[in-house]
């Protein structure tokens, strides 16, 4: 169906995988957004500006060079594509992008708290999960932030006050990498609500981390 579309099947997994995100409760109506690096590896399919997930078919997704210029006519890519743009640029190794307002990783955002190796799933996106400092929504400082935050090792961050930030080989693999930030966010929360959660030695992550190498790929 979407054979003769530029780019449809990028274009198709932004609106599954955006879809998925309310499944998952990851976000609430046309919250969060989605990318997807396209074939050619220089075209990005973004989430389209406030629309309902519901409603994204391909041909609505916008297309954005890798400096976020937009291709396409019609509706308008997500006001956050500076943020997926900025790690396209700086990093080979992502081909999607998935950033969520989910409530318990939020909630570490808005504490300014990183997520510490307080369950061993931390490995998924990090040795922990850094947050990146407040910039305001949409901008280019935002992007900057996140991108340097990430930097090279790091698959998710925190961004302060806001929401969370993941990144994987597709945009299916970085909602998993989404999904586990909350995993993580929420174990950790109630870990510190009863008790002192016991925190993972560097040794023993660095060696999960190796193990999840690659993960959430088919
Ligand atoms: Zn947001």
């Amino acid at each position: 169906m979407t054979d003769d579309l530029p780019h449809g099947t990028a274009r198709t997994t932004v609106g599954d995988v955006g879809r998925e995100l309310l499944e998952r409760e990851l976000t609430t109506g046309t919250g969060g957004n989605v990318s997807h690096r396209c074939a050619d590896g220089e075209t990005v399919a973004v989430s389209p500006s406030g629309v309902p997930y519901g409603d994204v078919t391909p041909e609505r997704v916008p297309l954005v060079t890798l400096d976020g210029e937009q291709v396409t006519g019609g509706l308008d890519a997500s006001s956050e594509t500076p943020i997926h743009t900025a790690l396209y640029r700086r990093r080979d190794d992502v081909g999607g992008v998935v950033h969520t307002h989910s409530p318990y990783a939020s909630t570490f955002a808005t504490l300014g708290e990183s997520i510490p190796a307080s369950h061993y799933l931390i490995a998924v996106a990090g040795d922990e999960v850094p947050v990146a400092g407040y910039a305001r929504p949409g901008s280019e400082e935002l992007a900057e932030l996140a991108a340097e935050t990430m930097g090279a090792d790091y698959d998710a961050c925190l961004l302060q006050n806001h929401g969370t930030l993941a990144v994987g080989e597709t945009a299916e693999a970085a909602l998993e990498v989404a999904s586990m930030v909350e995993y993580c966010a929420r174990i950790h929360y109630q870990a510190i609500s009863v008790g002192e959660p016991i925190v993972l030695p560097d040794e023993e992550v660095a060696h999960l981390r190796s193990m999840f190498e690659g993960y959430g790929q088919r």
